[in-house]
């Protein structure tokens, strides 16, 4: 699918990856809409962009909110062609904290919360927006933004299991509905550089990490949205997940 032209909607766009994948659509000439939490990051991104992005305010972790925010958009005349599910808390914490002296086990507040904003946020928003498409009977793309955590981090035992449900859905979703001319690709970034990034890891830990990655740095958002480009340009790929991690495999 040609970016020129098309209705891209990305989830969480206000700040970091998503932000930057707007950006560099709406340069291609794509339209991008945006669904975020933050109403603030909204109103600055629609004024940054005079008005070129529109936002819907919205939380995709809550079905009911999800449901409104879709039929605004759909009230509004914006018709997406082409979903990016990019939403998403990081979060770490182990399965058991040895040396806490209160609750040493995982938080199930967390767990429901990372599971939420993660992975519900991917079925609540894909399942309407591709009703839609269906329902208009062109071709769609669904890009779901997962992780390579997603093959089991140790301290991440949330958002490793919602990234791993993301890429399961992809593929899930890619043999459901190939012959309907949608297509669902999943891109896995390793660690990049973003300020959730930076103020998950200490400048110590960073520079451990760093050593570790074949490439020896983080990523940048570029190197996302390359992958998500490619994703919504090359029609031959679906049920697939794209790593974009600098060589680093867990
Ligand atoms: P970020 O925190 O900078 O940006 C996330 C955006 O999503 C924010 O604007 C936030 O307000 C919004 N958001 C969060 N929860 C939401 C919700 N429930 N509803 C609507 N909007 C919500 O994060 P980021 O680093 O840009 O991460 C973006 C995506 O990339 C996430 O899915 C994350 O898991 C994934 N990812 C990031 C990295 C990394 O190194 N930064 C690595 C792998 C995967």
């Amino acid at each position: 699918m040609k970016l020129a032209g098309t209705r891209i909607l990305v989830t969480g766009g206000g700040s970091g990856i998503g932000r930057h994948l707007v950006e560099r659509l709406l340069a291609e000439g794509a339209e991008p809409g945006v669904f975020e939490i933050d109403a603030a990051r909204c109103a600055e991104l629609a004024a940054a962009t005079g008005g070129r992005v529109r936002t819907w305010p919205c939380d995709v972790s809550d079905a009911a909110a999800v449901d409104a925010a879709v039929a605004a958009m759909l009230g509004d005349g914006f018709e997406p062609d082409v979903l990016v599910n990019n939403a998403g808390v990081i979060h770490s914490e182990p399965l058991v904290n040895l040396l806490s002296r209160g609750e040493r086990a995982h938080s199930r507040e967390s767990w429901r919360r990372v599971l939420g904003a993660d992975l519900d946020s991917v079925f609540f928003v894909t399942s309407r927006v591709v009703d839609h498409m269906l329902a208009r009977r062109r071709k769609g793309v669904v890009v779901s933004i997962s992780s390579i955590s997603a093959a089991g981090n140790p301290g991440q035992s949330a958002y490793a299991a919602a990234k791993a449900g993301v890429n399961a859905l992809t593929r899930t979703w890619a043999a459901e509905l190939g012959a309907m001319g949608l297509r669902f690709v999943a891109v896995a970034p390793g660690f990049i550089d973003t300020p959730s990034t930076r103020a998950a890891l200490s400048e110590a830990s960073l520079t451990r990490l760093q050593q570790q990655i074949p490439l020896r740095r983080l990523g940048d958002v570029e190197a996302v949205y390359l992958a998500v480009r490619h994703a919504i340009e090359n029609d031959y790929l679906t049920g697939t997940v794209l790593e974009v991690d600098g060589g680093l495999v867990f």
